[in-house]
Protein backbone atom coordinates (compact mmCIF):
# COMPACT_ATOMS: atom_id res chain seq x y z
CA UNK A 1 0.00 0.00 0.00
CA UNK A 2 2.42 2.71 1.40
CA UNK A 3 5.69 3.08 -0.43
CA UNK A 4 9.19 3.98 1.74
CA UNK A 5 10.16 7.49 0.86
CA UNK A 6 14.08 6.36 0.57
CA UNK A 7 13.57 3.35 -1.74
CA UNK A 8 10.10 4.01 -2.99
CA UNK A 9 9.51 0.21 -2.39
CA UNK A 10 6.08 -1.05 -0.66
CA UNK A 11 6.68 -1.43 2.77
CA UNK A 12 4.01 -3.45 3.98
CA UNK A 13 4.97 -5.15 7.21
CA UNK A 14 8.87 -4.46 7.44
CA UNK A 15 7.60 -0.49 8.35
CA UNK A 16 9.84 1.37 10.54
CA UNK A 17 7.70 4.06 12.15
CA UNK A 18 8.92 6.96 13.62
CA UNK A 19 7.21 9.42 16.19
CA UNK A 20 6.70 11.98 13.23
CA UNK A 21 4.40 8.96 11.94
CA UNK A 22 6.76 8.92 8.56
CA UNK A 23 8.06 5.41 8.14
CA UNK A 24 10.61 3.77 6.11
CA UNK A 25 11.37 0.50 5.07
CA UNK A 26 13.49 -1.78 7.80
CA UNK A 27 16.53 -1.89 5.26
CA UNK A 28 16.82 1.82 4.94
CA UNK A 29 16.33 2.08 8.60
CA UNK A 30 19.28 0.08 8.79
CA UNK A 31 20.89 2.14 6.61
CA UNK A 32 20.11 5.36 8.38
CA UNK A 33 21.34 4.00 11.83
CA UNK A 34 24.92 2.98 9.77
CA UNK A 35 25.01 6.48 8.55
CA UNK A 36 23.98 8.09 11.81
CA UNK A 37 21.68 9.90 10.53
CA UNK A 38 19.18 9.62 13.31
CA UNK A 39 16.60 12.04 11.19
CA UNK A 40 13.80 11.06 9.73
CA UNK A 41 13.98 11.51 6.10
CA UNK A 42 10.64 13.11 5.63
CA UNK A 43 9.97 16.24 7.92
CA UNK A 44 14.18 15.88 9.02
CA UNK A 45 13.24 15.62 12.64
CA UNK A 46 15.52 13.43 14.97
CA UNK A 47 14.57 10.25 15.87
CA UNK A 48 14.97 9.41 19.28
CA UNK A 49 12.32 6.40 19.18
CA UNK A 50 10.88 4.10 16.49
CA UNK A 51 8.11 1.43 16.32
CA UNK A 52 9.01 -1.87 14.56
CA UNK A 53 6.07 -4.35 14.85
CA UNK A 54 4.41 -2.79 17.91
CA UNK A 55 6.89 -2.21 19.56
CA UNK A 56 8.65 0.71 21.06
CA UNK A 57 12.40 0.88 21.22
CA UNK A 58 14.21 4.16 22.10
CA UNK A 59 17.43 5.14 20.50
CA UNK A 60 20.38 6.36 23.11
CA UNK A 61 22.96 8.33 21.97
CA UNK A 62 26.09 8.09 23.23
CA UNK A 63 28.00 11.89 22.14
CA UNK A 64 31.69 12.08 22.21
CA UNK A 65 31.46 15.12 24.45
CA UNK A 66 30.82 12.56 27.10
CA UNK A 67 34.05 11.43 27.01
CA UNK A 68 35.86 14.65 28.26
CA UNK A 69 36.80 15.21 31.72
CA UNK A 70 34.15 18.01 32.33
CA UNK A 71 31.50 15.84 31.64
CA UNK A 72 32.33 12.97 32.91
CA UNK A 73 32.93 14.14 36.76
CA UNK A 74 29.10 16.45 35.87
CA UNK A 75 27.71 12.73 35.18
CA UNK A 76 29.15 11.55 37.67
CA UNK A 77 27.77 14.12 40.09
CA UNK A 78 24.16 13.36 38.48
CA UNK A 79 25.03 9.41 39.46
CA UNK A 80 25.86 10.13 42.50
CA UNK A 81 23.11 12.24 43.25
CA UNK A 82 20.62 9.96 42.09
CA UNK A 83 22.58 7.59 44.50
CA UNK A 84 21.48 9.45 47.36
CA UNK A 85 17.95 9.86 46.34
CA UNK A 86 17.95 5.93 46.33
CA UNK A 87 19.55 5.88 49.49
CA UNK A 88 17.23 8.24 51.30
CA UNK A 89 14.45 6.46 49.59
CA UNK A 90 15.42 3.20 50.36
CA UNK A 91 15.73 4.25 54.49
CA UNK A 92 12.44 5.70 54.00
CA UNK A 93 11.20 2.41 52.79
CA UNK A 94 13.26 0.20 55.32
CA UNK A 95 12.23 2.82 58.44
CA UNK A 96 8.33 2.73 57.57
CA UNK A 97 8.52 -0.90 56.57
CA UNK A 98 10.00 -1.67 60.54
CA UNK A 99 7.55 0.64 62.01
CA UNK A 100 4.77 -1.07 60.30
CA UNK A 101 6.06 -4.32 61.35
CA UNK A 102 6.44 -2.89 64.81
CA UNK A 103 2.89 -1.67 64.89
CA UNK A 104 1.63 -5.36 63.77
CA UNK A 105 3.56 -7.53 66.09
CA UNK A 106 2.45 -5.00 68.68
CA UNK A 107 -1.03 -5.45 68.09
CA UNK A 108 -0.84 -9.11 68.16
CA UNK A 109 1.47 -9.08 71.45
CA UNK A 110 -1.22 -7.24 72.93
CA UNK A 111 -4.28 -9.31 71.51
CA UNK A 112 -2.05 -12.41 73.00
CA UNK A 113 -2.14 -10.43 76.25
CA UNK A 114 -5.44 -10.07 76.21
CA UNK A 115 -6.75 -13.48 75.18
CA UNK A 116 -4.34 -14.52 77.77
CA UNK A 117 -5.95 -12.02 80.10
CA UNK A 118 -9.60 -13.31 79.45
CA UNK A 119 -8.41 -16.82 79.73
CA UNK A 120 -7.58 -15.99 83.56
CA UNK A 121 -10.81 -13.63 83.75
CA UNK A 122 -13.29 -16.76 82.57
CA UNK A 123 -11.08 -18.92 84.92
CA UNK A 124 -12.23 -16.39 87.98
CA UNK A 125 -15.45 -15.86 86.72
CA UNK A 126 -16.49 -19.60 86.73
CA UNK A 127 -14.46 -20.03 90.24
CA UNK A 128 -17.27 -17.76 90.80
CA UNK A 129 -19.63 -19.27 88.56
CA UNK A 130 -21.04 -16.52 87.13
CA UNK A 131 -22.15 -16.94 83.68
CA UNK A 132 -21.50 -14.22 80.69
CA UNK A 133 -25.11 -13.59 80.70
CA UNK A 134 -25.55 -12.72 84.39
CA UNK A 135 -22.73 -10.84 84.19
CA UNK A 136 -23.73 -8.76 81.93
CA UNK A 137 -26.97 -8.33 83.70
CA UNK A 138 -24.84 -7.27 86.84
CA UNK A 139 -22.57 -5.11 84.89
CA UNK A 140 -25.71 -2.62 84.38
CA UNK A 141 -26.96 -2.80 87.65
CA UNK A 142 -25.05 0.44 89.24
CA UNK A 143 -25.16 1.80 92.34
CA UNK A 144 -23.57 4.51 93.71
CA UNK A 145 -20.75 3.75 96.58
CA UNK A 146 -19.04 7.13 98.50
CA UNK A 147 -15.75 6.06 99.50
CA UNK A 148 -14.14 7.78 102.29
CA UNK A 149 -10.54 8.14 102.78
CA UNK A 150 -9.44 9.25 106.20
CA UNK A 151 -5.97 10.51 104.76
CA UNK A 152 -6.96 13.51 102.44
CA UNK A 153 -10.60 13.45 103.68
CA UNK A 154 -11.99 14.08 100.69
CA UNK A 155 -15.08 11.53 99.38
CA UNK A 156 -15.52 9.70 96.32
CA UNK A 157 -18.79 8.83 94.99
CA UNK A 158 -18.41 5.65 92.67
CA UNK A 159 -20.33 3.76 90.80
CA UNK A 160 -20.04 0.11 90.79
CA UNK A 161 -22.15 -2.92 89.92
CA UNK A 162 -24.63 -3.84 93.16
CA UNK A 163 -23.37 -7.69 92.90
CA UNK A 164 -19.94 -6.33 93.54
CA UNK A 165 -20.98 -4.10 96.30
CA UNK A 166 -22.58 -7.03 97.66
CA UNK A 167 -19.65 -9.44 97.45
CA UNK A 168 -17.20 -6.61 98.59
CA UNK A 169 -18.51 -4.65 101.24
CA UNK A 170 -21.87 -6.30 103.08
CA UNK A 171 -20.12 -9.32 103.94
CA UNK A 172 -22.20 -11.74 105.82
ZN1 LIG B 1 13.26 1.74 1.88
ZN1 LIG C 1 9.02 12.54 9.79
Amino acid sequence: MENCPVCQESVDDDITMFSCNHGVCSSCFEGLLEHNQLKCPVCRNPVVEYFQNEERIRIVVRSDDSETNGNNSLSLAVLYRELTKYRIRYYCISFFMIYFLYLFLNERIINYNLELENRDCNRKIDNMTITYNHFLNIKNDLMDVIIYNPLNKVPYVCSIPRFFYNQCFNLV
